[in-house]
């Protein structure tokens, strides 16, 4: 074991589903004082088998550790959970690593708080295996105090990060870094369609970009640069020769019968920002229009 959380390297898991289980596991192979609960008892089995301890209730695990990891399936199971807990966790650390909203992260702070425990929120970026390598990222978010105590723990988890007291902004970073996960592949997935009904292998394509897709970090560095500041450049060229571009690859999808509707979305920001006599800036200068 790297390191111990308390004295003894106590921490109870509440919540034994693929992921939950995952995470019990982990701490119990690296020799934590795990405790466990889960809704159905007999899903305690295997790990009270590698050295848990299984609790009759949520409130008894609760109970047994100063730190108490939830991770369940929605934020209904959590209030039903944290309902019955009935005081036990005055006094403890409880990190709900549940998927939610950040106002459902910030909510079940208060709650905590109102009990007299500490709170974060992490939200869990990567799939049950990958629990306890560098292969899966676990933002946080909540009290500080809270995130120092307990970091060399939260460690043992995957990639940790820390994104603020605000217990919503957890929440944010997993549905920010998702969505722009949907963006880009679903623009992927387009590309692809147009790639096949020109016959070119898409496999083979889809290897070339993924070789390729490594000029992007600093493009992304440099637009979120440019958007924080209001400052834009010209990147990828001023807006007057990306719109002519653009006409070029509506047309070309238009042409092979590929569904062309973000683009004409892309094009149509730009003639409006070209309208407003921007169009020496570059492609961030759109973000000037995506207000609702
Ligand atoms: P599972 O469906 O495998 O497990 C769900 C868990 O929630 C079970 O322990 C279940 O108990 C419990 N539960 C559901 N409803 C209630 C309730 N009303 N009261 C008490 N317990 C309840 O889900 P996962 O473990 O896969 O996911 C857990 C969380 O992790 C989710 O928020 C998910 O979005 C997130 N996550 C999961 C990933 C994955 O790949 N699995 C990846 C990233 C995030 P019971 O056994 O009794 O049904």
């Amino acid at each position: 074991m790297t390191t111990n959380d308390g004295p003894t390297g106590q921490v109870t898991v509440l919540g034994l589903g693929e992921m939950g289980s995952a995470i019990a596991r982990m701490f119990v192979e690296r020799g934590y004082r795990t405790t466990v609960w889960n809704r159905t008892a007999s899903k305690s089995a295997p790990l009270a088998d590698a050295g848990a301890t299984a609790a009759p209730t949520a409130a008894e695990a609760v109970a047994a550790s100063p730190l108490v990891v939830v991770c369940l399936l929605d934020g209904t199971a959590v209030d039903e959970v944290l309902g019955s807990l009935d005081g036990a966790v005055a006094g403890k650390t409880l990190v709900n690593l549940t998927s939610g909203s950040p106002a459902q992260g910030r909510v079940n702070e208060r709650w905590a708080n109102e009990q007299g425990a500490e709170y974060l929120d992490g939200k869990i970026m990567g799939d049950p295996p990958y629990v306890g390598t560098p292969n899966i990222m676990f933002p946080f978010s909540g009290s500080r105090g809270a995130f120092d105590a307990h970091e060399p723990t939260l460690r043992e988890l995957g990639t940790i990060s820390y994104h603020g007291e605000d217990a919503g902004l957890a929440a944010v970073e997993f549905l920010a870094q998702v969505a722009v996960s949907y963006e880009l592949l679903i623009g992927f997935l387009h590309t692809l369609r147009l790639v096949q009904a020109e016959g070119v292998d898409v496999a083979e394509f889809a290897e070339r970009i993924a070789g390729s897709i490594a000029v992007h970090p600093p493009l992304l560095t440099s637009m979120g640069k440019a958007v924080k500041s209001g400052d834009y450049g010209p990147d990828l060229g001023s807006l007057n020769v990306q719109a002519a571009l653009m006409d070029d690859m509506i047309s070309h999808r238009e042409s092979t019968g590929v569904e062309a509707l973000r683009m004409r979305e892309v094009k149509k920001l730009m003639d409006r920002r070209i309208a407003e006599g921007r169009g020496d800036q570059g492609f961030s200068s759109l973000f000037e229009l995506l207000a609702k």
